[in-house]
C-alpha cells in the first residue's frame, strides 16, 4: 500500500501540497484515491478538498501514508490550520441522530420513499458533509422540504426514525 502511494506521488498522481480542508466520515463505496480499493461504509473515510486538483478520497490509513510521505518535502503546518472534522464514529453519528430527532432538528422518515441520484455538493443533513458527484444522494420527500442524505447516513435516520415511532407507542 505504500508504494503504491509513493508511486502515484512519484508518477505526479497524487498532489503533494495539504488540503484546503479534509473531512472524515464513512466510506461510501468509492475507490480509494491511494490504494484503489473501495472503502466501506464502515470504513473511515478522508476526503481532501485541493484548491487545483480534484477531490481526494482515502483510506484512513491511506490518508496517513500518504500524509507522512508529503510531509517529508513539505514544512509542517500546524495541525489547526486543516479543518479536519472530529471523527464521529457510526454510534455516535446515531446517538447524534437520536438527539436532533428528539429536539426535532431533523425530521422523522415517516414514508420510506426516496429517490437517488449523484451528489451535487449539497451538504447532508445527517452528517452535514457535501454529497460529492461521486456519491450517492439519497433524497427524500419531507413535509415541505427535501431532505438529502448520504446511504450511509440515510440509513442510519431512517432506523431512528422508525425505532423512535416505535417508542412512541403505547
Ligand atoms: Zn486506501
Ligand atoms: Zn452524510
Amino acid at each position: 500500500m505504500d508504494s503504491t502511494i509513493e508511486a502515484k506521488l512519484a508518477a505526479g498522481l497524487l498532489p503533494r501540497h495539504r488540503p484546503v480542508k479534509s473531512w472524515a466520515g464513512f466510506g461510501t463505496g468509492n475507490a480509494c484515491d491511494g490504494c484503489d480499493e473501495s472503502i466501506l461504509a464502515t470504513e473511515v473515510e478522508h476526503e481532501l478538498d485541493f484548491a487545483k486538483s480534484p477531490t481526494l478520497r482515502l483510506h484512513a490509513t491511506c490518508e496517513a501514508i500518504w500524509r507522512g510521505l508529503v510531509a517529508e518535502t513539505q514544512p509542517a503546518t500546524p495541525q489547526s490550520a486543516h479543518m479536519t472534522m472530529s471523527l464521529l464514529s457510526a454510534e455516535q453519528l446515531r446517538q447524534q441522530i437520536r438527539v436532533r430527532l428528539a429536539q426535532e432538528r431533523l425530521p422523522a422518515i415517516v414514508v420510506g420513499i426516496y429517490k437517488t441520484h449523484q451528489g451535487t455538493g449539497r451538504p447532508c443533513l445527517v452528517c452535514l458533509r457535501e454529497i460529492g458527484p461521486t456519491q450517492m444522494e439519497y433524497e427524500v420527500d419531507g413535509v415541505s422540504v427535501v431532505l438529502i442524505a448520504h446511504e450511509a447516513c440515510y440509513a442510519l435516520w431512517r432506523e431512528e426514525s422508525v425505532s423512535r415511532r416505535q417508542e412512541k407507542r403505547p
